[in-house]
């Protein structure tokens, strides 16, 4: 071990002197809360030593750098999984017991990080941990939302929205650094000025209002290895009125709108995952955080290097989505108006460092912003945009002579809109999907005229999760067993846990793997019961839906085959059935309607089945109240099967998939997203797979969609299954669910009916979910299978992901610290 090590005694006494500092308290007297802010500041103690350390290496050795662009980071807590990259959780376990104090309960007063929606938020997270973990200089660039993601309360079945307040105690482990801070300007106009002496335009924008951008830096550390990366979180605040220029002194009516510009643009996350909204302030959002950090990493850069031209050797930005594209425009800005490079030079510059994943191909999420908005928000960037599509549409021009079609699909500004993922595609050098079948999907389809013009640009980079969080910390029961079994290698290399293949027929081995399963869903019944007051049962299947609510999710399909499940149990009460309990855990955008009626749905369905004493506790239907990373590692610990259960085509990936299989619930999915390639790595004997392909989606989506009603009327258990969405057996109000019955069969909308297709998978997925409880019900088969899933899970750590975007992306320089 090289980085500073806990001293147990040591270490207590900083406890101690910290609650004294902090609290004027002692340690007898401090709240939970309290404890937990004093172990935080002892903990960031040992981290900055690291951090400076880290600091220094990179200054000396000059390593290029990544600039992951986020608008979302969902970190979750930080404690715990500090505690565990520094290798100091068992220590600081031992010297808080000695103290009378559980980490359970110390950890459990931290509030989630919860500055994002969903998996692109934690794949970013996931990204910096492995970036560290690997030894590479990157920086996360994000904003420091005032409120997070709201926290989720069901009330009468119905989804609240909470307001996320996770700063009111303080976050121990940010540092602000206001010495750092950056002026972000918007609106006003731009003044073109001759410039005789370089006979160059010079523009100047005036009359805008800005903020100052005010980073928060929050360390990453990586595990065991001594290095500590960056996470740098924007804050806005009010520039001070005397700093305004001499013409605005004392203009109090600018102050004070520049003092509400600042309070409201991080104000809020929006709480839209998959969804464009094309608000505003949103766009605000985006170029606060991007102009901030892009200035920033240039000054960084020029401390050190006197070239500017040579930017790319040592900088590389990568845009997360399309939320951060506007950098391409704004990069462009600083080398030309600020640096002094001419177009070309800054176009060549820009076009080698900024880079572009693609995470949907979902036509509602594709960012376009009306032209009137964004050139009023941002005359200057504009300006660029309009520079940039003008000469995008002569090369269009010049390759396709007189092809208006290939205009029309691929022009940067068109209709009066700015499409960014055009503008990422061609100001960057790559563009990445997720997964295999994501990748092949833009370029058969979605962005083929692009793959055509510049194939070379196009790449795949397989999403992964890391292994840190999700099985050494938060399955600290398997993770053990597996170091006792094949040692502790895969904590830093995945691939080795194919070793565990070695014991998938031993039944010893079987057994204990069972019984550590068992004791996972005995700890999730335990919060259950804690949180949601239901009693359910650890030998029942735990069948597990965790993700965000959406329509493609197909949520809806679970839970309309737990109302089917239902039926056959009270018609053939002698049936043969495995008891199964459903779980599911999923937020909706506060604004979706039909999402929200589907928590409603499940919750009201669970009510009736939970309480139905008919069926003996056969069946139990349990939805988790705030499903966030904290509560999720204990999920996935508790799952047996996991529901990846997505409309074929949808999911550009999907991480929550490969989070289950490395704690050993086998995959109950469609070919969609990562699930093809998890059934590629564990077999299909290993996987439960149903339902439509990505092909025959699309197809039927070309020919104008398929008809849903040949099912409701061919099939008398699907009909009697919709029919109860309407007839009072889940409400008294017959009317509630009716939108969700007339989305299936387009009885009254102009939608097309059933646009995910849940009709035309539903007899499948219930077989396959029939396999599912034959499977189970031979412990030794199961066990085999849930083993096979955790030793064939290596490919999906995001360490193998990252070191690919080093490998044909990024191209980044390994660092070793001392
Ligand atoms: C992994 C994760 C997700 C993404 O789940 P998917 O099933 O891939 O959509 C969303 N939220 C949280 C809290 C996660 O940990």
């Amino acid at each position: 071990m090289q980085n500073k090590r806990f001293d147990k005694v040591q270490f207590k006494k900083e406890v101690k002197d910290n609650v004294k500092v902090l609290y004027r308290k002692t340690i007898d007297e401090a709240t939970p809360q309290q404890v937990f802010q004093a172990v935080a500041y002892a903990v960031k103690d040992v981290i900055i030593d690291n951090w400076l350390n880290t600091q220094e290496t990179f200054k000396k050795e000059d390593p290029k750098t990544v600039y992951y662009m986020s608008m979302e980071f969902l970190m979750g807590r930080a404690l715990g999984n500090n505690l565990i990259n520094l290798t100091a959780y068992q220590e600081v376990k031992e010297a808080l017991d000695e103290m009378g104090f559980d980490l359970n309960v110390i950890e459990d007063q931290e509030p989630d990080a919860a500055l994002g929606n969903g998996g692109l938020g934690r794949l970013a997270a996931c990204f910096l941990d492995s970036l560290a973990t690997l030894g590479y200089s990157a920086y996360g660039c994000g904003i420091r939302y005032r409120y997070g993601m709201f926290k989720q309360e069901i009330r009468d079945g119905y989804q609240i929205e909470v307001p996320d307040n996770w700063l009111k105690n303080g976050n121990p482990f940010e540092l602000r650094r206001p010495e750092y801070a950056k002026e972000v300007k918007f609106g006003g106009y731009v003044k073109v000025e001759h410039d005789p002496a370089t006979g160059r335009n010079n523009f100047i924008q005036e009359g805008y209002q800005s903020v100052m951008a005010i980073p928060y830096d929050m360390p990453i550390v990586g595990y065991g290895n001594g290095v500590v990366n960056t996470l740098r979180i924007w804050d806005a605040e009010a520039i001070d009125t005397f700093q305004l220029d001499s013409f605005d002194k004392g203009d109090y009516k600018k102050a004070v709108e520049q003092e509400n510009l600042a309070k409201n643009i991080v104000e809020v996350l929006y709480p839209n995952d998959n969804h464009y909204a094309g608000k505003e302030l949103r766009l605000k959002q985006q170029y606060f955080f991007i102009s901030a950090s892009i200035q920033a990493a240039v000054a960084k850069y020029k401390k050190a290097h006197s070239d500017i031209h040579k930017l790319y050797e040592k900088v590389t930005f990568q845009m997360n989505d399309t939320h951060p594209t506007v950098a391409v425009a704004e990069l462009m800005r600083i080398l030309m108006d600020e640096e002094g490079l001419t177009w070309e030079e800054a176009w060549e510059v820009t076009t080698k460092t900024c880079a572009y994943t693609n995470h949907t191909i979902m036509a509602e999420a594709l960012e376009k912003w009306p032209i009137e908005l964004f050139s009023r928000l941002l005359p200057r960037i504009y300006q660029i945009i309009e520079e940039i599509n003008r000469r995008f549409l002569i090369e269009i021009n010049e390759k396709y002579p007189g092809n208006q079609e290939k205009v029309k699909k691929m022009a940067i500004i068109y209709d009066g809109q700015i499409k960014m993922a055009h503008m990422a595609i061609v100001g960057g050098y790559s563009v990445n999907g997720v997964a295999r079948l994501h990748t092949e999907i833009l370029e058969k389809q979605e962005l083929k005229d692009f793959y055509e013009m510049m194939p070379e640009k196009f790449n795949n980079k397989t999403n992964g999760i890391t292994q840190r969080r999700f099985l050494l910390h938060g399955n600290p029961l398997l993770a053990d067993w597996v170091t006792a079994h094949i040692g502790k290698e895969w904590i830093t290399d995945l691939s080795q846990i194919k070793k565990l293949e070695l014991y998938a027929d031993d039944k010893k081995a079987q057994a204990e793997f069972m019984n550590i399963k068992y004791q996972n869903k005995v700890r999730l019944a335990k919060y259950i019961l804690e949180h949601n007051n239901i009693e359910i049962d650890p030998r029942s299947i735990f069948d597990v839906q965790v993700k965000r609510l959406h329509e493609y999710k197909r949520q809806l399909m679970n839970i309309l085959h737990v109302m089917y499940l239902y039926n056959k149990i009270k018609e053939h009460p002698d049936m043969e059935f495995y008891p199964r309990t459903f779980i599911f855990g999923a937020k909706a955008a506060a604004g979706y309607k039909r999402a929200k009626l589907t928590i409603k749905l499940i919750n009201s369905v669970a009510d009736v089945i939970n309480n139905d004493a008919s069926i003996e506790g056969k069946l139990k239907v349990v939805f988790i109240e705030d499903y966030r990373v904290s509560n999720a590692e204990w999920i996935f610990a508790a799952a047996d099967v996991s529901e990846q259960i997505s409309t074929a085509s949808k999911e550009a990936s999907g991480t929550g998939n490969m989070k289950f299989m490395l704690n050993g619930a086998p995959t109950l999915g469609t070919m969609d997203g990562a699930n093809v390639e998890i059934v590629e790595e564990v077999g299909e004997e290993n996987a439960f797979i149903f339902g439509l392909s990505a092909d025959e989606v699309i197809n039927f989506e070309k020919n104008g969609g398929y008809d849903p009603n040949y099912y409701f009327n061919t099939d008398q258990e699907i009909r009697q299954v919709l029919m109860s969405l309407i007839n009072g057996t889940f409400s008294n109000d017959t009317e509630m669910f009716r939108d969700i019955y007339d989305s299936l069969l387009n009885t009254n909308s102009s939608d097309r009916a059933d646009t995910y297709f849940i009709l035309a998978d539903f007899k499948s997925y219930a077989q396959a979910q029939e396999k599912v409880e034959a499977a189970y019900r031979d412990e030794e088969k199961w066990a085999r299978m849930a083993m096979l899933n955790v030793a064939r899970s290596g490919k999906f750590t995001s360490d193998r992901t990252i070191q690919q975007y080093v490998d044909d992306i990024w191209h980044l320089d390994r660092v070793k610290v001392k």
